[in-house]
């Protein structure tokens, strides 16, 4: 016997495919079509409109890589086309096959009002609805020629990703330029066919509701007259009538459907094209606003409301106005969907603040959910942070890309570091970009893991990233699966009904504790690493411009700059967006990065110059100041702790071992280099004990081959670990200035490395510089340290979290390569060694063992050249410094990292400048000392319990203060606190931070 379901599948198909899709614009004519080819960069609308247009017809190839174009359609609607409803069509030679990555436009009435975008999968606009015939119709569109960069053959090298390299080829075929009829019955039936066809792959082929189906799409498809199927498609929907009324089960699941674009704030093109991107979907989502009364659009990143405001005016009126009407939905509360791995304590900290803020200030919306369906892993500190920001839950979806282990919930609560808990949902539909077709719905019930204990899932719907946002025909799949028998139950919803419902029903719903670790993307820690040194040096600038600023302008009546540091502040942390900050997007983002960075870097040093120069009484001094000690490392940092240990002796002495290489000594620790450059001796005379594991050298760079099997700049796959090249040949190895300088070349790269025991001082500083000319490869930095121990500290935002040195589980094995801040940290009951660094974030640990027990090796992970997307990924020169710590407790691999990356500074003269706040336990860490963002003067510092334990502490002002009080992130004053004098008590759990608001007395 025949199968009916495939038979009836493939006739489906095909009269869809060939007739009734076909016969939703059964009649069109051409439209005039002129063009104008913006030479370089985009230009103002007024611009773009006025320009004189060429002649250019259907076919003609257009559109050099990043160019802009500016088409002119025009054309009458024909009389005899009275009563239909009139669109145009336009069709700039779009891929069907990729939702976005590609050409777009934005579509403008002749006085520069935006209509809607123009995307691959939204290629329609609407002239009249119905038309009364001969309607004028001229509309002008801005398309802009982005090349695809990901093509069907991925991850190959392409110099299609920097205007400075793409050559001028036109990418493009202009493919339609039509007026036409839409039919509405057809689209419907349409919409019909499509929802029950796909139903009906879903369902067992036991189901009677699978062969209700399949029995009344045969009617239907017999009741449809193939040479009119206008005339007939009324009639044929009519057969389907029952099957679409038929209600679902009272058990099934229900999808909360909300609207959303994921758009990359840079990527495979760069941050200014983003700022158009944006303002395309956001056109698109409120004209279907209009359109679709039961939709809602949610849209993330304050930073993309904020290009739209700036460079788009029209269209965030719209967006504002559907905001206040409730149906445009800002979510997320960052400033970005950053990534959350790398950012520093503060940085993260501020995307919430910024991003909160901007969504308090413009529209008066709290947000209450933060939305990062897409970065690169979760940070532990998270939990925190959202809290503390005033937000109360949290979405992602990117957990359900990894590779070795399924995440075992979709609703949980996820506990941070410092064991604060925050409601938590993975979508179980498996993707950000859904389109609610019967696979997807279908999927997310099958996968959802909390079934029998929670009915709800939440699915982010619409192409993003050039895809335009929701479609009309989603709006329309939705509609028919409210409540459709053999379905889950969608609605469009707001996140935070979502949130609600889901919570209400499951509020003892599973716990995860600790970060959220994504078992992919791991070489995103390492890649491009001139943006990872940016973001570093930029934070820790920040820091410190604050906190001479905040210093200045108490003590001498300084100007504290607000409005600079809010906009650098922005800056870096767009730049943490989840494709700058790992490393990800073409070149063009990371050539203009370097440059960003840098006069972050010259502005920053401008104003603490200038504070400085104020704190010295000197105005004109600004620019001269020599640097070190105040106030920041009696205040700033880890306060009350201003060296390591007292110098045992003031001098650290060098000499030649008969071997060839060196001795290191300061009384403190002696340090054995030996003619290969390599350290097989750090020697912690105060402990009396060796550090580096037996018969083992440390400092060895080593080369590994590193060629993913996908997603060069993203992933390293364990396998790399397989071959490797120990760098040991050294061209010198030689004493200079008490130190040990080190050069090798390898491959076509070459390396100087100087290795400095500074005197007093319980750390060997290794300062390496690189000029890198390698082709995938990775380069690591290894330390086999004589450490038996099953875990290591990595320093995260606020705190450090523990990761296993073994492999016992598949979970601990997939974490082959992690995150870290400043330190690494191991130890065996009371000693302990920290590995601190001014720039890196990755680094793997493993366990040898030998006759003398087992060793622990950690390797800094330096440099990476993956040839997509950006070809030249990291070639050139690079600097990188850290330091071996022997003897290190926590607390000391805490106060060297950020020794390292905050070098002390001196005033002119060494004039003394008294800490503006100081604490009295090592354990507490402040990470800002800053004006209050309100302007009104009052003192804010954040600090943090910052060794994973309870600790009482003391903070002292030094000022007059008139009350304290206790506030969330966003400054807000969250309760009074007493103090005596200048002088506040403070009692604080392991890692938790706690904002403080000082208000200044006089006297
Ligand atoms: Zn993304």
């Amino acid at each position: 016997m025949h199968d009916d379901r495939s038979v009836t599948e493939a006739r489906l198909k095909r009269v869809l495919d060939e007739r009734i899709r076909p016969a939703v614009h059964p009649r069109s004519v051409p439209l005039e079509v002129g063009v104008w080819h913006a030479p370089g960069e985009p230009v103002p609308v007024t611009e773009g409109l006025a320009a004189e247009r060429a002649p250019v017809a259907v076919g003609d190839a257009w559109g050099a890589p990043w160019g802009t174009s500016w088409f002119t359609v025009s054309g009458t609607v024909p009389a005899d086309w009275a009563g239909s409803t009139v669109e145009a069509v336009l069709d700039l030679g779009f891929d069907d096959n990729m939702p976005g990555f590609q050409c777009e436009g934005l579509v403008y009435r002749p006085d520069g009002t935006p209509v809607k975008g123009l995307n691959p999968r939204n290629t329609w606009v609407r002239v009249a609805a119905p038309a009364a015939g001969g309607e004028q119709v001229l509309l002008h569109i801005e398309a802009a020629s982005n090349p695809v960069v990901l093509d069907y053959h991925p991850f190959l090298p392409t110099e299609l990703g920097d205007r400075e390299t793409a050559g001028d080829e036109p990418q493009y075929r202009l493919a339609r330029m039509d007026l036409a009829v839409r039919d509405e019955t057809v689209w419907e039936l349409v919409q019909d066919l499509e929802v029950l066809g796909e139903l009906m792959a879903e369902l067992s082929p036991e189901a009677p509701r699978r062969w209700e189906i399949l029995r009344a799409v045969e009617r239907c498809l017999d009741a449809v007259d193939l040479q009119d199927v206008g005339g007939t498609a009324a009639a044929a929907r009519e057969r389907l009538s029952a099957v679409l009324s038929a209600p679902a089960h009272a058990s099934a699941h229900r999808i909360s459907a909300v609207g959303h674009a994921h758009i990359d704030s840079a990527w495979l093109w760069p941050l200014r094209e983003t700022v158009r991107k944006v303002a395309r979907t956001a056109s698109n989502m409120t004209a279907l606003l209009e359109d679709a009364p039961e939709f809602i659009y949610a849209m993330s990143q304050a930073q993309q409301f904020a290009w739209i405001k700036e460079h788009r005016p029209e269209v965030f009126a719209k967006v504002k106005q559907a905001v206040a009407d409730g149906r445009f939905v800002p979510v997320g509360g960052m400033w970005v969907e950053s990534d959350t791995n790398m950012p520093g304590s503060e940085a993260l900290a501020r995307q919430f603040v910024h991003g909160k803020r901007f969504f308090l200030e413009e529209f008066g919306i709290e947000t209450e959910e933060v939305w990062l369906p897409d970065s690169f892993g979760y940070s532990a500190a998270l939990p925190q942070l959202v809290v503390q920001a005033g937000a109360k839950w949290f979405l992602t979806q990117k957990i359900s890309w990894n590779r070795n282990n399924k995440f075992p919930h979709h609703t949980f609560w996820w506990e941070g570091l410092d064991g604060t808990r925050v409601f938590t949902h993975f979508p179980p539909i498996d993707t950000y970009n859904a389109q609610l077709s019967g696979r997807e719905v279908a999927h997310a019930v099958r996968n959802f893991q909390e079934k029998g204990e929670a009915t709800r899932s939440l699915a982010p719907t619409g192409w993003g990233d050039g895809g335009g946002g929701t479609t009309r025909e989603m709006l329309a799949r939705a509609k028919r699966l409210a409540d459709l028998e053999g379905s889950a139950k969608v609605v469009f919803e707001k996140p935070s009904d979502f949130f609600e419902k889901a919570h209400q029903e499951y509020p003892h719903a599973p716990v995860w504790v600790g970060e959220l670790y994504l078992e992919l993307h791991r070489a995103t820690l390492t890649s491009q690493a001139r943006t990872k040194q940016g973001n570093r040096r930029s934070e820790h600038l920040l820091h410190e411009a604050e906190l001479w600023s905040a210093t200045a302008a108490v003590r001498a009546g300084f100007r504290y700059p607000y409005r600079t540091l809010d906009r650098l502040w922005k800056t870096v942390l767009l730049h943490q967006f989840h494709d700058i900050l790992p490393g990800t997007s073409i070149a063009w983002v990371h050539r203009e990065a370097a440059d960003t960075y840098a006069a972050v870097a010259e502005e920053l040093e401008g104003i603490i110059g200038a504070a400085q120069a104020a704190l010295a009484g000197d105005p004109s001094a600004a620019g001269q100041v020599v640097f070190n000690a105040a106030p920041h490392a009696r205040s700033g940092i880890a306060a009350g702790a201003a060296g390591i240990l007292p110098p045992a002796v003031a001098v650290t002495d060098c000499t030649p071992r008969e071997d060839g290489g060196f001795a290191l000594d300061n009384g403190l620790l002696r340090i054995g280099v030996d003619a290969r450059g390599l350290v097989d001796s750090a020697y912690d005379l105060v402990a009396d004990r060796e550090t580096i594991a037996p018969g083992r050298a440390a400092n060895l760079l080593q080369l590994h081959q590193d060629f993913p099997n996908m997603w060069d700049a993203w992933d390293v796959d364990h396998f790399y670990r397989n071959t490797v090249t120990d760098l040991t040949d050294a061209e010198t190895v030689e004493a200079a200035d008490g130190a040990v300088r080190v050069v090798r070349a390898f491959g076509s790269s070459r390396v100087e490395q100087l290795l400095t025991l500074p005197p007093g001082a319980r750390r060997l500083e290794i300062a390496t510089e690189v000029d890198w000319h390698e082709s995938e490869k990775f380069l690591k930095l290894a330390f086999p340290l004589d450490i038996h121990t099953d875990r290591i500290a990595a320093e995260t935002q606020f705190g450090h979290l523990y990761r296993p040195t073994h492999t016992n589980t598949s979970w601990d094995a997939a974490k082959f390569e992690a995150c870290q801040h400043r330190f690494v940290h191991l130890e065996e009951p009371g000693w302990g060694v920290a590995l601190v660094n001014d720039s890196t974030y990755g680094y793997d640990v493993t366990r040898a063992a030998d006759d003398a027990g087992t060793a622990t090796t950690v390797r800094l992970s330096l440099l990476r050249a993956p040839r997509f997307p950006d070809p030249r990924t990291d070639q050139g020169v690079h600097r990188f410094r850290c330091a071996l710590v022997p003897g290190a407790a926590i607390g000391d691999a805490v106060r060297e990292g950020h020794h390292l990356n905050l070098p002390e500074r001196r005033l002119p003269g060494d004039a003394e400048v008294a800490p503006l706040v100081s604490v009295d336990q090592d354990a507490v860490v402040v990470t800002a000392v800053k004006l209050a963002d309100d302007g009104s003067g009052d003192v804010v510092v954040r600090l943090h319990e910052a060794h994973g334990g309870r600790v009482r502490a003391r903070l002292t002002a030094g000022f007059p203060v008139a009350s304290a009080t206790r506030c969330d992130l966003l400054e807000r004053p969250a309760a009074e606190i007493d103090t005596d004098g200048p002088h506040l008590p403070l009692s604080l759990r392991p890692f938790e931070i706690t904002t403080l608001r000082l208000s200044r007395g006089t006297g």
